[in-house]
């Protein structure tokens, strides 16, 4: 049988060393959720330390406030949860939390069992609430550590809510808070397995998403948020692989901005970058979500256009040229128009069928849109060369 003030001993050890490597392994910046998660940690920390010396502390110490400190503790994560989520908790939650939680241990101070009925059911509903909070998935965080994460909250409800039944339905096994017992034992084990996999899973999350942030970041264009010439060739090819092993339409548009060197000229460079960022939205609002937006160098942009057959970009096309045909592009209170020039090639069986061969016919239908006068969409490859 284990001795219950040395576990109650290395828990302590454990959220220090968690909270200290979190400070110091981010430099002390503690970002996303990991301010109040830190503080959780040491909160749960003195909470144990004074559980550890219950019996040799007034019990003000050892059961009110340690008691608040854990129920506080809770809310810290809850805080911390919704912070990863970009949301907040008021600060008055956590002294809410904190009273609740010293009053409700407070109350039955003389009673052992009692209090361990009502502390374990209320921080067993705490984890549940927990639990909820920490249900829906992030965006860029993988299932494992997300799944991980969920698990630690549900251990910790079911390890509490079978502390507080236990003790209601067999209130001859406590002899006392300290002494060794299988039920004690298994407690403090489930409580350390939940701080440790929920700890970790927190970190690995936030690791995950950092990740998909900066990756994001290096696939996109800053200024218009479209993709990068560089991501686009990849996806391309694979789109263009997978279309070919399914035969199916996969289509391909070039945009670029007619006259742009004209807005440049007249109203400056800025102005310029912010026509080109407007450009982007009223491109983009025409679009659906499986359309793949690229910026592909300048005032040029490329649409790469899953399942859909030439007939189809083309139309797409037409529309994207009306929008920007009607569109007032206000900057400083000048109106600036704009209008844009498309060329449309699609995939097609018969001829060379790679990228680049893709790309050329496309550019050589923007040539055809541009020489016949701009503002048009022109195609070729469609089955026959035609323009619209
Ligand atoms: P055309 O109708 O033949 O396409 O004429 P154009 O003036 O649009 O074409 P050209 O290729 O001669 O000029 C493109 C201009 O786009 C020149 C360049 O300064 C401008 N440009 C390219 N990238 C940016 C950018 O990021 N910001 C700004 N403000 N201008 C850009
Ligand atoms: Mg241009
Ligand atoms: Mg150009």
């Amino acid at each position: 049988m284990f001795d219950i003030r040395s576990l109650f001993v290395v828990m302590v050890a454990t959220n220090l060393v968690l909270a200290f490597s979190l400070w110091i392994g981010t430099s002390r910046r503690l970002a996303g959720g990991l301010a109040p998660w830190t503080l959780s940690l040491l909160a749960q920390a003195v909470a144990f330390a004074l559980f550890a010396f219950r019996g040799e502390i007034p019990d003000w110490a050892s059961v009110v406030v340690a008691n608040g400190l854990l129920g506080a503790s809770f809310s810290l994560i809850a805080a911390a949860i919704l912070a990863f989520r970009g949301a907040s908790l008021p600060a008055f939650a956590h002294v809410a939390a904190g009273l609740v939680s010293a009053f409700a241990a407070g109350a039955v101070v003389h009673d052992l069992g009692a209090r361990l009925i009502v502390a374990n059911a209320l921080f067993a509903a705490a984890q549940l609430a927990l639990l909820a909070l920490a249900w829906k998935p992030v965006e860029g965080v993988s299932r494992g550590a997300h799944g991980l994460f969920v698990a630690s909250f549900a251990l910790g409800a079911v390890s509490l809510a079978a502390r507080s039944a236990g003790t209601l339905l067999a209130p001859g096994s406590i002899q006392g808070f300290l002494a060794p017992s299988a039920i004690q034992t298994f407690s403090l084990m489930a409580a350390y397995t939940v701080v440790l996999l929920s700890s970790v899973s927190f970190l690995l999350m936030q690791k995950e998403r950092a990740d998909f942030v900066s990756g994001q970041l290096a696939a996109t264009d800053p200024l218009t948020g479209a993709l990068n010439r560089r991501t686009f060739v990849d996806l391309a090819r694979k789109q263009l692989a997978r279309a070919r092993r399914v035969d199916g339409p996969l289509s391909l548009v070039l945009l670029d901005v007619d006259h742009f060197k004209n807005v440049n000229d007249t109203h400056g460079h800025l102005a310029g970058d912010e026509v080109l960022r407007r450009f982007a939205e009223v491109v983009r609002d025409q679009l659906r979500t499986e359309d793949v937006f690229v910026r592909y160098g300048g005032e040029e942009f490329c649409l790469l256009l899953p399942d859909v057959p030439g007939p189809g970009a083309v139309a797409l096309a037409g529309r994207i040229r009306k929008a920007v045909a009607k569109t007032s592009f206000a900057i400083e209170g000048k109106g600036i128009s704009l209008t844009v020039s498309a060329g449309v090639a699609a995939r097609i069986d018969e001829g060379p069928d790679g990228l680049d061969a893709l790309i050329a016919r496309a550019d050589e239908a923007l040539y055809i849109a541009k020489s016949r006068g701009r503002n048009r969409v022109a195609a070729v490859s469609l089955g026959r060369s035609r323009a619209a």
